[in-house]
């Protein structure tokens, strides 16, 4: 008997995989001389003064050595490791085209696996069909949420103040660390062996 296809669990990059914030601080920080820290930054697009949180990605993610030195958020490793076992693992991210190949060298030297990536505008606009996703975007948690999907907040500082709205809603679980997912999975009536 053939096996049943895994179902998808999605994975946001930025925020999630990745310390961008950490790495986006750090780079400021070296160029404008400040002190910025990643728990200070409580909205989407933070103003650090002589840039913005946006305007910083869309300069520092054209330089292949930024994204290569992002760190790998506490935890994932084994968090990823975990769920590969019981479900096919879709990297999403709404990184620009140009970041592409330095994207998926970065998911293979992190976790010795190509895994796939998609690239795409918005995350309402996938195309497949998936189960789960985990995201630091309130949303694009938000609009998934209302699709039906299952999922995950990541919880950073730039999303606390849309949790306890988004809460509200049944398929919304809001995170502070991946384990607590592998709980939640493990307690789904649908999801037990
Ligand atoms: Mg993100």
């Amino acid at each position: 008997m053939r096996d049943k296809p895994k179902k998808i669990f999605c994975i946001d990059i930025d925020g999630v995989a990745c310390e961008h914030a950490k790495a986006i601080c750090e780079r400021i920080n070296k160029e404008y001389n400040l002190n910025a820290e990643v728990s200070e930054i409580n909205c989407w697009d933070y103003n650090f003064g002589p840039i913005s949180f946006i305007q910083a990605v869309n300069q520092y993610y054209q330089d292949d050595n930024f994204i290569s030195q992002m760190e790998v958020t506490p935890g994932f490793t084994n968090f990823l490791q975990n769920i590969t076992k019981k479900f096919e693992v879709i990297f999403v991210t709404t990184r620009g085209s140009a970041c592409e190949t330095a994207t998926k060298k970065w998911i293979k030297k992190q976790f010795g696996y190509e895994y796939k990536v998609v690239f795409i505008n918005k995350k309402e606009a996938i195309e497949f069909e998936f189960e789960f996703i985990i995201d630091d975007s309130p949303q694009e948690i938000k609009s998934l949420a209302e699709k039906g999907k299952i999922c995950f907040l990541f919880s950073r500082p730039w999303n606390t103040k849309e949790q306890k709205k988004l809460k509200q809603n049944k398929n919304i679980y809001i995170v502070e660390i991946f384990e607590k997912i592998l709980k939640i999975l493990k307690n789904m009536e649908k999801y037990k062996e």
